[in-house]
């Protein structure tokens, strides 16, 4: 865990708290105005030798230059910098101090605050520690923030009736305008985020960011939980309009998690982790949320680690197993092919489905050896199949790839070995991916899929229509087939609407030259509908459910699905 004061990084000698309010006040060559009595202690010059210097003889020499030039650069429409300096004491060592300085440009004054807490550094100490201010939007850093919620913890413990909160809080997909837009939209946007946070928050109050698209706010003497909702709401207006950025227009929402102090919080550390776990709840509900952390998150989190230690163990185990879903030509209800779908079998609590461990396994990584597992599998099955059953030479099997998989280095490599060491002919194995995969990263996604198909796979858009903007970009798409949802199949029998989607997709697949395959046919009504609509394959509970393999054996010797 995270501990500033006793784990001092290698560089930094020892924390100080400056004592009281440090202000300089000085003019465009440096000289000072005003300063307050604290700098004197702190310098430890008396008051006359320090009025004979200016703002550049109090900083390292090394540190003078960039320093000017951050002030030569400040005008009436950028009036606050944050930064971070050596400043250079009378018994010739340095404290690294991180400032904010405004710019009054109608007096052309200079005031210049600093931090309460600074870095004492030995004289030969070359390199400012980076402890302070983080390089790209100049706010705090997280051991700062750290460090100012410790101290804050402290006096909460003197003040018993004294509230305050810690918002964690996060760009929603962030990679994605990261990666369709690039790195340098992206660092725009997190400068114009933190500007939006620091321009929303009272001056007394602390946003640092804390990692990536990640940024922490400490609302020091709140009333009530209300007091943060009110920040929260002020973000979410000013965030209805989109950042010009390099000729843009990028919209952007933001999420919260947010914890308010109380007995059980000792450890900054602690009141960030809770907060994180709120953020990430809220982050699910689709974005432009915000939770308050509850003791329902903990144990949900205690649970969800449990969940994570076992799925280890059940890979190392051999607990996983593949289910083939039958895939039928929906006029003859012949089987082309099977979909590998995977199971959990759980020495005590029995099968589970993929929906409650898949989402753990993909945050966690763990899909990706899962992954190939399911695909070796599935691969030696089919090529079992082919060998020995009559009838089962042209079938194919569909393997789900997570977003994960996808983005994965060594996916195509993994592909080739499985095809090598199974002896599947590729054109029988088809690959599924869903178009959050194609979001993450479209450009590479793309150049990945035509790799595959140059291998002889087919690829599959799984879940089609539940994404966002999937219509915009499927003509770019090297995608053979696309697999309608289940939620549009289920009431397509009684829903106009649901009908019209499936007709719009399929005449676009037609133009497209894709072919669609519906997913979710319960009932003939709806194969009979689908059959009309021109949609050449399906399937679903109708058919078969999922099976296993010995199941789907006979399957195959039946020559189609039982159900039909
Ligand atoms: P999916 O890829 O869209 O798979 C189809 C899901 O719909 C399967 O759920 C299947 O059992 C279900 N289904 C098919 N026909 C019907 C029907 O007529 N009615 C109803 N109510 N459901 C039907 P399952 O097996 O629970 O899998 C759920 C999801 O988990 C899959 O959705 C897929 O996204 C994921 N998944 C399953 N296996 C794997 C895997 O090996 N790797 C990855 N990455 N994801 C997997
Ligand atoms: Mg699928
Ligand atoms: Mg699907």
């Amino acid at each position: 865990m995270y501990r500033l004061r006793s784990e001092p990084s290698p560089l930094t000698s020892a924390f100080l708290k400056l004592p009281g309010t440090l202000l300089l006040v000085f003019d465009r060559q440096g000289r000072l105005k005003m300063f307050s009595d604290a700098w004197s202690e702190t310098l430890g010059y008396d008051a006359e030798e320090l009025r004979q210097r200016t703002f550049f003889d109090l900083l390292y020499p090394e540190d003078r230059a960039d320093c000017q030039e951050k002030l030569a650069s400040m005008h009436a429409d950028l009036p606050t910098l944050r930064f971070a300096s050596r400043c250079s004491r009378k018994e010739k060592d340095y404290l690294g101090v991180a400032w904010s300085i405004t710019y009054d440009a109608e007096e052309e004054l200079f005031y210049a605050s600093a931090h309460e807490t600074a870095v004492q550094l030995c004289a030969e100490e070359a390199h400012l520690p980076d402890v302070f201010v983080d390089g790209l939007t100049g706010l705090p850093n997280r051991s700062l923030f750290l460090d100012r919620l410790e101290h804050t913890l402290h006096r909460a413990e003197r003040r018993k009736d004294m509230q305050f909160a810690v918002l964690h809080c996060g760009i929603d997909r962030f990679s994605v305008i990261n990666n369709s837009l690039g790195h340098r939209m992206g660092d725009l946007l997190l400068m114009s985020v933190a500007n939006l946070l620091r321009n929303t928050i009272r001056p007394t109050d602390m946003v640092a960011r804390l990692s990536g698209d990640e940024f922490g706010i400490l609302l020091e003497d709140i009333r009530d939980v209300s007091a943060t909702l009110h920040v929260v709401n002020r973000v979410q207006q000013k965030l209805q309009f989109p950042f010009p950025l390099n000729g843009h227009q990028v919209f952007a929402t933001v999420s919260f998690g947010i914890v308010i102090n109380g007995e059980e919080y000792q450890q900054p550390d602690m009141m960030l982790r809770d907060a994180n776990m709120a953020l990430v709840q809220a982050k699910s509900q689709g974005g432009g949320a915000y939770l308050v952390f509850n003791k329902n998150m903990h144990d949900q989190a205690v649970r969800r680690l449990k969940l994570e230690l076992d799925l280890r163990q059940a890979l190392e185990r051999g607990e996983f197993q593949a289910y083939y879903q039958p895939i039928v030509q929906l006029l003859t209800g012949q089987l082309t092919g099977f979909e590998a779908l995977v199971r959990w079998n759980h020495p005590s609590k029995g099968l589970i489905s993929p929906l409650e461990f898949i989402p753990v396994a993909e945050e966690t990584g763990l899909i990706v050896p899962l992954g190939r597992w399911m695909l070796h599998e599935a691969c030696r099955q089919l090529r079992h199949w082919q060998a020995r059953l009559p009838g089962a030479e042209h079938l194919s099997v569909s393997v789900n790839l997570s977003t994960k998989q996808v983005l994965h280095p060594r996916l195509l490599n993994d592909v080739q070995d499985v095809l090598v060491s199974t002896g599947l002919q590729p054109e029988h194995l088809k690959l599924e991916i869903t178009e959050s995969a194609m979001m993450e990263d479209t450009e590479r996604a793309i150049t990945l899929l035509e790799s595959l198909k140059a291998m002889g796979l087919r690829i599959l858009l799984d879940d089609f229509g539940t994404g966002y903007s999937s219509l915009a970009y499927l003509h770019r798409l090297p995608i053979d087939t696309l697999k309608v949802d289940r939620s549009f199949i289920r009431h397509v029998h009684e829903k106009e609407t649901d009908r019209h989607f499936v007709e719009t997709i399929v005449q676009l697949a037609q133009r497209l030259q894709q072919d669609v395959i519906c997913e979710g046919v319960e009932l003939q009504e709806q194969a009979r509908l689908l059959a009309g609509m021109g949609v050449t394959h399906t399937q679903g509970f109708l058919y078969s459910r999922p099976v296993a393999a010995h199941e789907a054996e006979m399957l195959i010797l039946a020559g189609f699905p039982s159900a039909h």
